[in-house]
């Protein structure tokens, strides 16, 4: 049987779902693609490719050597440069595209959201006055706190930030997710935190610290997400499926 190529653009929990589904139905052949920020990358379920491929350009290239039929972004919604290359490469190449983007989470009663557009906006939002800050932003611009060297900062990263902060009062946590929300309370109780630096990324592996800030009344500084790249978009990996097998027909994997 013809399988159908897949180069999928990962470094989320749902790309690895997705390639798991993709291969429980042994029409595709897909390759996953990492950016390599992470020192050791979770398991995945089918190959790898990890690395930059130079741009738009480059990653058209790598789509026309490699064959693919389909590319999918299923890429954090805060990694934009290479959602816009994505876009790109798609249009030069006329190869079909998809993006799996989870929608963003929504304020609900009881949340104390202070919207900003950028993490340096929500550090300068802090105030003037010292305060106990939850960074959960992950650790490349967790140098942005610099700027408010006046307040206690907790950082949870996947792995430690480099070159490490210049902060009087900082704490670092070396965590990778999924979390639940006793504990984040508990991690919020216990550095008495009072204001939390998030990005919206939506989804529900890191939701439990939003749960939490509202349980504590604590405020949010809610990192809005950049406009999206134009491409055809889903936002589960149930409507990715679909919109891939409505793409694909069966008979393509005969090679009719
Ligand atoms: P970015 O700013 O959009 O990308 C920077 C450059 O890294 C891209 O131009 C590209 O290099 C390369 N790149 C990014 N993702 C890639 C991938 N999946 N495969 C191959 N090359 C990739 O992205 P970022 O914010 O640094 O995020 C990097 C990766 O971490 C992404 O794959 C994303 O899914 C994951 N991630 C990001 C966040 C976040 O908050 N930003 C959170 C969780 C996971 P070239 O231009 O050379 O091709």
């Amino acid at each position: 049987m013809v399988k159908i190529r897949i180069l999928m653009l990962g470094g989320t929990g749902e790309a690895r779902a997705l390639a798991e589904a993709l291969e429980g139905t042994g029409r595709y052949e897909t390759l996953l693609s990492l950016a390599g920020r992470t020192e050791k990358p979770s398991d995945q379920p089918v190959p790898l490719r990890i690395g930059g491929f130079g741009g738009a350009e480059g990653l058209a290239a790598f789509l026309r050597d490699g064959g693919f039929d389909l590319l999918i972004d299923a890429t954090h919604p805060f990694a934009a440069r290479i959602s816009r290359s994505a876009s790109e490469a798609a249009a030069a190449t006329g190869i079909p595209a998809f993006a799996l983007r989870r929608p963003e989470w929504m304020a609900e009663p009881g949340d104390r959201w202070t919207p900003v557009a950028t993490i340096a906006e929500a550090i300068e939002r802090l105030g003037p006055s010292p305060r106990r800050v939850f960074l959960a932003i992950g650790r490349q611009e967790a140098h942005r706190a610099e700027a408010a060297p006046q307040h206690f900062y907790l950082v949870r990263s996947v792995d430690p930030v480099e070159p490490p902060l210049v902060l009087p009062d900082v704490q670092l946590v070396l965590d990778r997710g999924p979390y639940c929300v006793e504990s984040e309370v508990s991690l919020l109780r216990t550095h008495r935190i009072d204001a939390l630096v998030t990005k919206n990324s939506g989804g529900s592996a890191t939701y439990a610290k939003i749960q939490a800030a509202r349980q504590l009344g604590i405020d949010v500084f809610m990192v809005a997400r950049a406009p999206a790249a134009t491409m055809e978009t889903v936002a589960t990996v149930e409507a990715m499926l679909a919109a891939i097998d409505h793409l694909f027909s069966p008979a393509m994997n005969r090679g009719v």
